[in-house]
């Protein structure tokens, strides 16, 4: 139960709700009350009273000055719980369910970003914060939170004052501006005007006091004959002295150069009707066009032609006693709230009246808040369900905002990692990254950001680009200067691989051109001589055994024994490999397909394969740079389906390497200690065949990739006598 005088504050914020929201959810709002009330009960605030006063003010702003829903007043009473006591977002999500859980966190999280961060630049901050929320009302709450905060600033300490209120004229008053809440806006300017030029502050306010009087005299003098006439006419309606905002006469004096008299010297009138009738507007500027002189060059019609925001009102200027200007603003009450709360009256213009990008998003957004506020006048309904799509906020979402160690904000598309951060930062700390930090943390390069991330680079002058950088690379930056970097270094190697082969051919004087070259390395299954060349660079095929081979190709017959031979003990190895692994996966199958393997290309384990749709012999598995499959590709596309090997428990696959030379004591167990010493390596099985002192022998192995098994191959051709080693796959 609660005592008496909290029970008297819920009924207070109830009734405020119910006067100024659409629907009330008591329960929703009651429950939310006493979570807060329990879980801030030992804490008090600077000015020493409890601290429940702040959430509970907090939700008062939302229930009477920004008057969104319910939802948004719960969420306040709980925006601090999991910031400053022992509930956690679990429990929230828990006791009121994921649509508050989410505002509390945003909430949360927001709060952190300013605590642990200087802001160096505004509207980057601004996108950032709308890149972490999903639900408008996350900013909203921070909209009122702050407000409370800044009303109480005075019990702080000198320096946060001058923090806080410094973070509020550069993030949150514009940003409020930009929701359309004009008069949330204001009061933030000016109470943090207040705070960071005291004295300016006191000037104005000052100056205005001492001619207040005077002031509100003269508008007296201008008003009282409209007044009249507009009675007789039977029109309802109030009239507003233009408020007031220090802020905005400040920066006016600045940016003129002129004293505070000659920029306040214009009055300034509001009337506003109590009709939803639109014309009665244009009949009181009748009336007042009768009394005062207008003029004409001054008058704007926003009611017929809407400013693009929806913003609508009359706007004159008429001559008034003494000769002095008043201008006088007509608008219906209607027009008059979404001017002041609900729509971002000037979102298309800048602070400083430049034209903004449009955001299409935002824009819908503000253009459903209009009509909400239409239809509150009306008599239409909006569905709980488009009302809770309507919060949802998708703004700057393929975006993500991260910080350099100084505090400078980067943007990156979303799935951006460590290395497009480097490359953003500069080609040069990009192109030597050895690694990053992310929150203080060493993480992979290929870790993806995410806004609000901090992220330093590390850098080591000796680094050049990974090849692998290239496959999570995102921006355009980063991608473009990883690829121009293997597209020079490839160059380079190629040349260099040509210059070994041109070499070696003339000492073997071997005789081919290019034509019958590129014929034999299409057996090899090289795609031209370019890849040919930088595969010899990189000693990933032996020149020796390739022109060994060439020249062997002049003596037939003994090719085709040998082939034969190999070809036999090949099978064995296929077998034995296939027969490791548990057969082959179907994509969009269950796995009961039949399926076989293709002759042409014998895949075994770990190549990388398709599966071709026969007729009558099920899927046939072909490795996928089978020449067959290419023209499968060309003509029967729609039968290739796409397959995989299962991964084996460890991940491993069978490989085999076939070893030639000249047979000496000791070298089978040199050959079996290297490949045993290099990672480990199992070896499966060994069939060895000697003849004439010539070895010949085949090693069977698991590898865990292409790289390992290639490292072994390096590995096995450094042995003495050793004179030939291959991949054993074909
Ligand atoms: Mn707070």
């Amino acid at each position: 139960m609660l005592q008496a005088k909290h029970k008297k504050k819920l009924d207070d914020l109830l009734a405020v709700c119910h006067k100024n929201l659409r629907t009330v959810n008591d329960d929703l709002i009651t429950r939310a009350f006493a979570m807060s009330l329990e879980a801030h009960k030992h804490d008090l605030r600077s000015s020493g009273e409890p601290y429940f006063g702040h959430p509970y003010e907090v939700a008062m702003v939302l229930a009477k000055e920004i008057s969104l829903d319910d939802i948004s007043v719960a969420s306040a009473l709980l925006h601090d719980v999991v910031e400053d006591t022992d509930i956690t977002i679990d429990m929230i999500r828990k006791e009121f369910g994921d649509t508050i859980a989410e505002i509390v966190d945003g909430a949360t999280k927001i709060s952190n970003i300013f605590d642990s961060h200087e802001i160096t630049q505004a509207e980057n901050y601004r996108k950032l914060l709308l890149s972490m929320v999903n639900d408008i009302r996350v900013m909203i709450v921070k909209f009122a939170d702050r407000l409370h905060n800044m009303r109480t600033l005075e019990y702080l300490s000198p320096e946060k004052q001058q923090r806080i209120a410094k973070e509020t004229l550069d993030i949150y008053a514009p940003f409020a501006h930009r929701f359309g809440l004009a008069k949330i806006k204001w009061e933030l300017e000016d109470l943090a005007f207040k705070h960071l030029y005291r004295k300016e502050y006191e000037e104005i306010s000052h100056g205005l006091n001492s001619k207040r009087r005077e002031r509100e005299h003269y508008v007296r003098k201008f008003i009282v004959p409209i007044e009249n006439r507009l009675r007789q006419a039977g029109l309802k309606f109030e009239v507003e002295g233009r408020p007031k905002h220090f802020y905005s006469i400040h920066n006016k004096m600045v940016k003129r150069s002129k004293p505070l008299d000659e920029i306040y010297d214009m009055f300034a009138v509001r009337i506003i009707l109590f009709t939803p009738d639109n014309n009665e507007c244009f009949t009181v500027y009748g009336i007042i066009s009768e009394i005062y002189k207008p003029i004409p060059e001054r008058f704007k019609n926003y009611i017929s032609i809407p400013k693009k925001n929806g913003y609508q009102s009359l706007h004159t200027t008429v001559v008034g006693p003494e000769g002095k200007m008043v201008e006088v603003q007509i608008r219906t009450r209607q027009m008059h709230e979404i001017a002041e709360r609900g729509v971002a009256a000037h979102w298309y213009y800048k602070e400083n009246g430049s034209q903004a990008p449009l955001d299409k998003e935002l824009e819908s957004w503000i253009n459903w808040v209009r009509e909400m506020f239409d239809q509150k006048q009306g008599d239409g309904n909006v569905s709980p369900k488009e009302l809770i799509e309507s919060f949802k906020l998708n703004l700057y979402q393929d975006e993500i905002y991260v910080f350099t160690p100084k505090g400078d904000l980067k943007i990156l598309p979303k799935g951006a990692t460590a290395i497009d951060f480097a490359f953003e930062i500069h080609s040069d700390v990009g192109f030597h990254t050895i690694g990053a930090k992310v929150n203080g943390r060493i993480v992979p390069l290929n870790t993806i950001l995410r806004s609000g991330d901090q992220v330093e680079v590390i850098t080591s002058k000796k680094q050049t680009p990974n090849y692998d950088w290239e496959k999570f690379a995102v921006t355009h930056k980063a991608k473009s200067h990883i690829r121009r970097f293997i597209n020079d270094e490839e160059h380079k190697l190629t040349a260099e691989g040509k210059e070994i082969w041109e070499k070696k051919a003339k000492k073997s004087k071997l005789h081919i051109n290019d034509d019958e070259l590129t014929k034999f390395i299409h057996t090899k299954r090289f795609d031209n001589l370019q890849a040919f060349f930088l595969a010899i660079k990189k000693e990933e095929i032996d020149t020796d055994v390739v022109i060994a081979e060439l020249t062997d190709n002049k003596q037939r017959s003994d090719v085709e024994v040998k082939t034969e031979v190999t070809t036999s003990i090949f099978n064995k190895f296929v077998d034995t490999a296939r027969s490791f692994t548990n057969g082959i996966s179907i994509l969009g199958t269950k796995g009961d397909m039949l399926y076989s393997y293709a002759k042409c290309c014998s895949p075994i384990p770990g190549d990388d394969i398709v599966g071709y749709v026969t007729t009558g012999e099920g899927i046939k598995i072909h490795r996928r740079n089978c020449r067959n499959v290419q023209s499968m590709l060309n003509n029967s596309e729609e039968r290739i389906v796409l397959v995989s090997w299962p991964e084996s428990n460890a991940g491993d696959f069978i490989a085999g390497v076939r070893i030639s030379g000249s047979d000496r004591s000791g070298l089978l167990n040199d050959v079996t200690n290297a490949i045993s010493n290099f990672n480990n390596t199992n070896i499966r099985g060994v069939t060895i065949n000697t003849k004439d002192s010539l070895f010949d022998g085949q090693f069977i192995m698991y590898v865990k990739d292409i790289a390992h098994l290639n490292g072994i191959i390096e590995r096995l051709k450094r042995i003495k006598s050793i004179t030939k080693v291959e991949r054993f796959d074909e």
